[in-house]
């Protein structure tokens, strides 16, 4: 199968009360290194990224959106267990970034490189020889140019 087929994904957080299921292509993950991904996932983030319509929320009762003003984007969690789910920069483009962790199964999906290692914190080393990248990657990490 390609690895750009269309396929089912399903997720969640830690108590089931966010649950969605995606219908169509995850992008490979990206490993974010940036101060603001850090502080609210407790280490870095690890997302795929996936068009908007493809994303369908099965349960959001504990969804939440945190406004994050740097850069200006939303940060979806769960208000009662406390995960990371979701990163949404409403710019237009119809991708949203989803914590990889948070995947069921992530299938053949595979870390393709990172980004922001400009802020990346000193307690651990990036030496898996996969891209990296000061800031965004610009696309260069993908067709799509999300993420
Ligand atoms: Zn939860
Ligand atoms: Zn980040």
């Amino acid at each position: 199968m390609s690895r750009d087929a269309v396929r089912i994904f399903t997720g969640g957080c830690l108590c089931g009360g966010v649950r969605y299921r995606i219908e169509g292509v995850c992008r490979d993950i990206i490993n974010c290194h940036c101060e603001n991904c850090r502080r609210t996932h407790g280490h870095i983030a690890a997302y795929t990224s996936v068009d908007r319509a493809a994303l369908e929320l099965l349960e959001a009762q504990t969804l939440r959106w945190y406004h994050d003003h740097s850069p200006d984007t939303y940060r979806g969690f769960c208000s009662r267990c406390g995960a990371s789910l979701f990163w949404d920069a409403r710019d237009g483009r119809g991708k949203m970034a989803v914590a990889a962790g948070s995947l069921d199964d992530s299938g053949d999906l595979k870390t393709i490189g990172h980004v922001f290692v400009g802020e990346a914190a000193k307690y651990y080393a990036i030496d898996d020889g996969l891209p990296c990248f000061e800031q965004g990657n610009a696309g260069a990490l993908e067709t799509d140019d999300s993420g």
